[in-house]
């Protein structure tokens, strides 16, 4: 997201919730770092994150190192170098730094710790709730291209319209595997519509949602 082209595409996901609410590990790891980032800079500026952690998981994926970042807390449970379970407690959401409400920013790095254009999309990467599952997609231009900013509708028979836009430039990094260029986390298990309008034409595909999977669509313009 960019609120219109005002910020620069957002690198992590928000997860809302009140102040003090539970943060746990999504893995076994080792903290790779934990504390504030007033003197030690994780972005393009300081105080960006406020009070942080990161895990260094200990699965790898595809030979790459894997790291889990959440910023914003108001509490920090743990200290670097300690291990953690997965589904330990190591903070509590709030909104210290950069935020304008109390949440997590969940964000997902390979290799390069303290490298803000390292991301991966987290959705891909934490367990969806209980008896819902993910999309994940491609939205193409006629030459088989990535359309960046597109807008992407998903239509389900709860009544529900999602929407989504797909990655805005080449630093949000798709999977090395799923080459995806939008996803959308936690849709009840059903049959939905996937919709995009490209320059006047709607792009339309049913997909079927399948509980703690990753389902695939690619819309791809016509001509
Ligand atoms: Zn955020």
């Amino acid at each position: 997201m960019t609120w219109d082209g005002l910020l620069a595409p957002h690198r992590g996901v928000d997860l809302a919730n009140e102040t003090g609410t539970p943060i746990v590990a999504i893995d076994q790891g080792t903290v790779y770092y934990a504390g504030d980032d007033s003197t030690q800079n994780f972005a393009f500026i300081n105080n960006f994150y406020g009070n942080m952690i990161i895990l260094h998981l200990n699965q790898q994926w595809q030979g790459h190192s894997l790291f889990a970042l959440y910023a914003h807390l108001s509490s920090i449970d743990v200290d670097i170098g300690q291990t953690v379970d997965s589904g330990e407690k190591i903070g509590a959401i709030g909104e210290s730094g950069a935020a304008m409400a109390p949440h997590l920013h969940l964000e997902i790095r390979i290799d390069e710790p303290d490298n803000y254009l390292m991301v991966r999309n987290p959705e891909l990467w934490y367990a969806p709730f209980p008896s819902t599952g993910v999309l994940a997609g491609r939205i193409l231009d006629h030459h088989g291209r990535f359309i960046p900013g597109q807008l992407v509708v998903i239509r389900c028979p709860d009544g529900g319209r999602r929407s989504v836009e797909t990655y805005w430039n080449q630093r949000t990094h798709p999977d090395d595997i799923i080459s995806e260029n939008f996803v959308f986390s936690d849709i009840p298990e059903m049959v939905c519509q996937v919709e995009t309008e490209i320059q006047g034409v709607l792009h339309s595909q049913s997909v079927q949602i399948i509980a703690q999977e990753i389902a695939f669509v690619i819309l791809r313009q016509s001509g």
